[in-house]
Formats: C-alpha cells, sequence, structure tokens
C-alpha cells in the first residue's frame, strides 16, 4: 500500500473542513447560491493556508448538481464523474508550465465546452511564475473568456502579477492561520488516528507550523511515527528543539552581560548545524517565554511547557531583569528584519547578542538602567568588597579637572572617563562583571601594555598619538563610536585586546568571522581613517586571533594577508 501523507490524506472536500478563511468561502459560498460565480479569481496568500484545496472545492461547487450549502455534494453524477478525474477540471504549474507556448495551448483548449459538468475550471498554481509573454497570452484569454470557463489563479507573491491580469480578476486573499485553529485542526486529526497525544506535544506542532495547515502537518507526520505516542519530547527531537538547554544559556549569559559566556554559547549552537535563523527565532521565543513568565500569573497554562522546561523559564525570568529582557527583544527583533538583506546572518546575529549582553555599549536610556541593574546585582553579590574605595577611582581626576572643563566636550571627558572604560574591558581586575573564561587572552610578552601613561591630563586635540595600547584603543573606539555608520564595526570592535607592538595597533580577537569581516575592505578603510583621526598617523592597525586558535604560525600569515595594508595616510 502506497504511503499517502498526512495533508492530502486530509485535504478538506467541502467548505466546511477549511480551516480559518472564512471570509474568503463566505464569498464562494454565497456566489455559488445565487448562481453569480465570475470568470477569474486570484488567490493569493502564504504557502500552506489552502489557496489550492478552497480552489479544487469551487471547481466542484460549480458543477455539482446539487450544491450543499455551497459545497459539492460528492454523490451527483457530476461530483462522481470529477472525483473520477474529469478532465472539466485542470490544473496547471506555472512554476514547470510557464512559457508562452503552454498559455496558447491553453487558450485553444478553453474554446471547447465542458464534457461533464457546467463549467471548465482551470487552476493555476504559481502563476506569478510565468513569463511576460505567458502573461500576455493568457491576457487574451482573460479579456474574452466563454462562459463555460472559470480561472483561479493562485500566488503566493500577488505584487508580481501584471496590473492588466490583477484588474480582470476577483482578488481574495488567504490569511495564516492562527496557532489554536491550528492545535484544533491537528487534534481532530490525531482524534481520528485513534493517536495518543499530549497537549503539548500538539501545541508546539502548531506552532512550528507558523500558520501554514500544509507545513504544521508535515511536521506532525514525522513526529507521529517517532513513537506510540505524540509526546512533546518526541516533538522536539523532530524539531530539533532538544537543545533547548543550549539557548537557555546564551539567554542567561546574554541577559546577565557574559558576553564571552554568550557567544561561547552561540559558537557551540551553531557548530551544530542550526541555521542562524532558526537561532535567532529560538531565542526570541526564549525571550517571550520569560516575559510571559516575569508577567503572568498563569504562565505556565499560557506557555503550555512541560512542567520542568517551564520551571526552567521561569528560574530564567526571576533571575533576569525585566528591562534587560525588554531591550533584548527589541534587539533582536531588529536583527531578524533585517537578517534577510545582510551579506552574513551570523555576524548579524553575533553583533545583535553582543550589543545585548553589552549595553554599555550603548548610550541610551534602555541600555543605562540594564547597565544599572547589573552594577546593582554586582554589589549585592559581593557583600565583602575587599576594597571600598574601588568605585570611586576615577574621582580624583575628575576633581582637578571640573573646574576649568565643560562636560560637553567631548575630548575633554576622555581621561575621566577611560579608565572606567578600558578597566572593564582590558584588564582581568576586578571591574569586570562576570570572570568570562577568556579562551583567547594569550600572554603577549611583548606587548607591554600594562604600562598606562600615568598623566591624567586632557589630551588636547587629537594632534598627539597616545603612547600605550590602552590608550590608544579606548580613544580609538571613542572616536570609532562618533563616527557615523559605525555601529556595527563598533560593537565588533569594543571586546577586542589590545597591544601595542612597536609600529602596530595588535586588535585580536577569538571570533573568527569578526576577525574575517574586520578584514573586510570597508572595514579597514574606516578603522584607518579613525586611527588617522586620533594621531596615530604611521602606526599599522592590525587584526589577529590568539595564537591558540591558529593552526599555522598566525603572525606569518597575517603578515601574508596583510602586509599589504600599511596604515599610511598622506
Ligand atoms: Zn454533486
Amino acid at each position: 500500500m502506497s504511503h499517502v501523507s498526512l495533508y492530502r490524506k486530509y485535504r478538506p472536500d467541502t467548505f466546511d473542513k477549511i480551516v480559518r478563511q472564512e471570509h474568503v468561502v463566505r464569498i464562494l459560498r454565497n456566489q455559488i447560491a445565487q448562481n453569480a460565480v465570475g470568470h477569474a479569481y486570484l488567490f493569493t496568500g502564504p504557502r500552506g493556508t489552502g489557496k489550492t484545496s478552497v480552489a479544487r472545492i469551487f471547481a466542484r461547487a460549480v458543477n455539482c448538481e446539487h450544491p450543499q450549502n455551497g459545497s459539492p455534494c460528492g454523490v451527483c453524477p457530476t461530483c462522481l464523474a470529477l472525483a473520477a478525474g474529469s478532465l472539466d477540471i485542470s490544473e496547471i504549474d506555472a512554476a514547470s508550465n510557464n512559457g508562452v507556448a503552454e498559455m496558447r495551448e491553453l487558450r485553444d483548449k478553453v474554446q471547447y465546452p465542458p464534457v461533464t459538468g457546467r463549467y471548465k475550471v482551470y487552476i493555476v498554481d504559481e502563476v506569478h511564475m510565468l513569463t511576460d509573454s505567458a502573461f500576455n497570452a493568457l491576457l487574451k484569454t482573460l479579456e474574452e473568456p466563454p462562459a463555460h470557463v472559470i480561472f483561479i489563479l493562485a500566488t503566493t507573491e500577488p505584487q508580481k502579477i501584471p496590473a492588466t491580469i490583477l484588474s480582470r480578476c476577483m482578488r481574495l486573499d488567504f490569511k495564516l492561520i492562527p496557532e489554536e485553529d491550528l492545535e484544533q485542526h491537528l487534534r481532530s486529526i490525531l482524534d481520528e488516528l485513534g493517536k495518543p497525544y499530549e497537549t503539548e506535544a500538539v501545541a508546539a506542532i502548531a506552532r512550528a507550523g507558523a500558520g501554514s495547515d500544509r507545513d504544521m502537518l508535515s511536521i506532525a507526520e514525522a513526529c507521529i511515527v517517532y513513537g506510540e505516542k505524540l509526546t512533546y519530547a518526541s516533538v522536539c527531537a523532530v524539531l530539533g528543539a532538544a537543545d533547548f538547554h543550549e539557548t537557555k544559556k546564551l539567554v542567561s549569559a546574554m541577559l546577565k552581560g557574559d558576553t564571552a559566556g554568550a557567544i561561547e554559547a552561540l559558537e557551540r549552537i551553531l557548530k551544530e548545524g542550526k541555521a542562524v535563523g532558526v537561532l535567532l527565532k529560538d531565542i526570541l521565543q526564549l525571550l517571550h517565554r520569560v516575559t510571559v513568565a516575569k508577567t503572568c500569573k498563569t504562565a505556565e497554562a499560557l506557555l503550555a511547557l512541560p512542567h520542568d522546561l517551564f520551571e526552567e523559564v521561569r528560574s530564567l525570568a526571576e533571575e533576569a531583569d525585566g528591562r534587560a529582557v525588554l531591550r533584548a527583544t527589541e534587539i533582536l527583533i531588529r536583527t531578524e528584519n533585517e537578517l534577510r538583506f545582510v551579506s552574513s546572518p551570523r555576524i548579524a546575529l553575533e553583533t545583535a547578542i553582543l550589543r545585548v549582553s553589552y549595553p554599555a555599549g550603548d548610550r541610551d536610556v534602555d541600555a543605562l538602567l540594564v547597565r544599572m541593574g547589573q552594577l546593582e546585582a554586582q554589589i549585592k553579590e559581593a557583600p565583602r568588597a575587599a576594597e571600598p574605595s574601588k568605585p570611586a577611582a576615577p574621582e580624583p581626576p575628575k576633581a582637578t579637572q571640573a573646574a576649568e572643563v565643560p562636560a560637553e566636550e567631548p575630548d575633554y571627558d576622555f581621561p575621566t572617563e577611560e579608565p572606567v572604560f578600558a578597566e572593564a574591558y582590558f584588564s582581568d581586575g576586578p571591574a569586570e562583571p562576570v570572570p568570562p573564561p577568556k579562551p583567547v587572552a594569550p600572554p603577549k610578552p611583548a606587548a607591554p601594555k600594562a604600562e598606562p601613561s600615568p598623566k591624567a591630563e586632557p589630551v588636547p586635540q587629537a594632534s598627539e598619538a597616545p603612547k600605550d595600547a590602552k590608550t590608544a584603543f579606548g580613544l580609538f573606539l571613542r572616536t570609532l563610536r562618533k563616527t557615523s555608520k559605525s555601529g556595527v564595526l563598533f560593537a565588533m570592535c569594543y571586546d577586542l585586546e589590545a597591544s601595542l607592538e612597536e609600529n602596530t595597533l595588535v586588535l585580536t580577537t577569538a571570533s573568527e568571522t569578526i576577525y574575517t569581516s574586520l578584514g573586510r575592505e570597508e572595514h579597514r578603510k574606516i578603522t584607518q581613517e579613525v586611527a588617522r583621526l586620533i594621531g596615530l598617523e604611521g602606526v599599522e592597525i592590525r587584526i589577529a586571533r590568539p595564537a591558540s586558535a591558529e593552526k599555522r604560525d598566525a603572525l606569518e600569515q597575517l603578515k601574508k594577508d596583510f602586509g599589504d595594508y600599511p596604515l599610511d595616510i598622506k
């Protein structure tokens, strides 16, 4: 016995069985009841929402001798003939028959009257795939259709249909199917099959269907053969959602400001072969669950998760700051929208995660509030702070300066702010929010970067080059941040390890993607320009990877790769 897919097996054969889309069904039913059907329809909407199914039911209903509430009766001679494969209903897949020849042939064929019923119905699927000349040939037919012909054009991309065609069709828009409706549909099918199931499992499949009945049923099919009972665990296994725990680690680290932990988790997940877009969706879904768990008393029922998973979500919600969750969600939603326009989705996601986990890089109010929350948490976590004078460290220079410098001048506030900035990111000192396991940090014996110039006096203008790596890189970052369109670049740069080697500022990153991206010409141009602005003329900027991450001799390779790019303007 050949296998019939669930979707085909349960393909609706009457309008009553169409999931959602009442607005479309009602119009078609009324037209049949009033004997006022049109000659050309355009069905538009996302895939798997029932366009072809409705077209087929409609095609049979207009021919049926005794339509039942607008649907074909299924028992009259015409219905039986059509079910047996009468030539009166033709389906054309425009994706494979998109030429002018096919459309001309169609034009000739429509002239012949129907064999069994009243109408010949042509269903043209994926009609946007037709070539221009094929559209023209089709238009000729649509302009003067024989009275016995009905065209139903179906497409997921109505914007690609010529206006001349559109204006001759009655357009009906199919909508994505809500999760509840998909769930209900799946439950009814499982009941009919006599398959036992867990409610959470059905909810998870409906969610994965993302508004498409066909997609949901093909996922369900894979899950059903997995075991005797349809369980949430089997659905997770089929959907590859078993790495909930990895995603949770990523989100937890990200919200705590543990950049290294977040990026490591990201690396692990992507290494497992998960696509960037899917991971982003997983992260957003988890953030959404955390929000619900944080705000709703009925969260457990709302989320329909198995109890142990829900407990994990709840613990994450308890430790997370609400503002941080909201800010993370906003940043990642923006990234999701941008994903289809970027050449490297991975860099986009990595940058977004860096931004979330490093609110200090953003100067907007949300970021500052999140940062405050993190600092508060740190203070609470360190009850016996060894040096209570630590947070007061940047004060002395401020005091000496306040008298002479207005706070407005950006170049002047550099020395007061920079120690905080630099300390947090380049030292392994106590100011680091969460001590990241820094797998990178190669001991750089050649770079005497631990010698900050002790002078706390204002840097006058960008004329004199900074003498040590920390200061140089701090100034580099601040200037980079001020130059326009450098948000992404800034986010990629802030976590770099800086060291000075003779006339080269070496910036080290453990991330291969950041390393590759910073080496690209457009990014190099900006970094060179920034270096010039801060007076690093004649100093080469080199992006490096830590020795531990390189299989070959890193230095030799880098010299080979970047030897042609000395930083020398004028
Ligand atoms: Zn009938």
